[in-house]
C-alpha cells in the first residue's frame, strides 16, 4: 500500500497576514503543480483568509490549528468548523500537545472536536505522544493508546478515511531533540495496529501517521524513509520556505 506523503506546516502563533502571504507566494511560486506529495499550510487563524485566497487553483491545502467543536454560540474567542469551511479549510489539527498542555484539553474535549470536524467534513490531524517523563517510565505506548483511542472515541469505519495521526513525543518539539527512525517507526507501527483493530486493517493502511518533533531537512530522510512515517507536521522548520521547501523534496 503506498500512501501519500504528506508535509504539513504547523505556523502556532507566528506571521503576521502580511509575513503568512509572504511565505505561501514563495511556496506557491516554488513548488509549482507538483503533485507527488501534499502539502498543507496551516497559519494562525488571522492569516487564513488571505492565505485561502494566494491558495486559490494550487495544489497546496489549508489548513487550521484547533477548533471549538460547537458550530455557533455563546464561545468568546473561538472559531467552529462551518467557519473555518467558509474560508476553504479542509484540514484541522487537534489534540496538539501544546494545546493539552497549555489550555487543558483532555482526550474527552479532542474527541469532541474530532467529531466535529468530521460531521462538517474537515479532515483532523489527530495528535498524540508521549512527555520525556512517560518515555522514561516506559509508558509511551500506554500513553499513545490512551489518546488515541479516547480521541477516536465514536469515530466510525466510514469516517476512517479522513483521519491523519500524527506522532508526536513532546520531548522532541522545538527542542531540537528528534526521535530516532527506530524509536518514531516503533511507535507508528503501534498506531497502526491499534487503528487496524480499532477499525479494519485494510483501512488503516490508508490512514497516515506523520511524525512531529523537530523535523528538518537533515534528519527527514531517514524519518521519512520508515515504512510507517507517512509524512511530517512541522513547527520551526515550516516558518521558512526554504526548510519547507527542503522538507516537501525529501518526502518526494
Ligand atoms: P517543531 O514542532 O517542528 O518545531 O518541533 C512540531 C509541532 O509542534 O507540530
Amino acid at each position: 500500500m503506498t500512501r501519500k506523503k504528506l508535509i504539513a506546516g504547523n505556523w502556532k502563533m507566528n506571521k503576521s497576514g502580511t509575513e503568512a502571504v509572504e511565505l505561501v507566494s514563495e511556496l506557491v511560486t516554488q513548488l509549482g503543480p507538483q503533485t507527488e506529495v501534499d502539502v498543507l499550510v496551516c497559519p494562525p487563524f488571522t492569516a487564513l483568509e488571505t492565505v485561502s485566497r494566494k491558495l486559490e487553483g494550487t495544489s497546496l491545502k489549508l489548513g487550521a490549528q484547533t477548533m471549538h467543536a460547537e458550530r455557533s454560540g455563546a464561545y468568546t474567542g473561538e472559531i467552529s468548523a462551518p467557519m473555518l469551511r467558509d474560508l476553504y479549510v479542509t484540514y484541522v489539527i487537534l489534540g496538539h500537545s501544546e494545546r493539552r498542555a497549555l489550555f487543558g484539553e483532555t482526550d474527552e474535549v479532542v474527541n469532541g472536536k474530532v467529531l466535529a470536524a468530521l460531521k462538517n467534513e474537515l479532515r483532523p490531524i489527530l495528535c498524540v505522544g508521549e512527555t520525556l517523563e512517560e518515555r522514561e517510565a516506559g509508558e509511551t505506548l500506554k500513553v499513545v493508546q490512551t489518546q488515541l483511542e479516547g480521541g477516536l472515541a465514536g469515530v466510525d469505519a466510514a469516517q476512517a478515511a479522513s483521519l491523519t495521526i500524527a506522532y508526536e513525543p513532546v520531548w522532541a518539539i522545538g527542542t531540537g531533540k528528534v526521535a530516532t527512525a527506530a524509536q518514531a517507526q516503533e511507535v507508528h507501527a503501534f498506531i497502526r495496529e491499534l487503528l487496524g483493530a480499532r477499525f479494519e486493517p485494510s483501512l488503516a493502511r490508508k490512514i497516515r501517521i506523520l511524525y512531529g518533533g523537530s523535523m528538518k531537512p537533515d534528519n527527514a530522510p531517514e524519518l521519512l524513509a520508515q515504512k510507517d512515517i507517512d509524512g511530517g507536521l512541522i513547527g520551526g522548520a515550516s516558518l521558512e520556505a526554504r526548510s519547507f521547501l527542503e522538507l516537501v523534496n525529501a518526502a518526494a
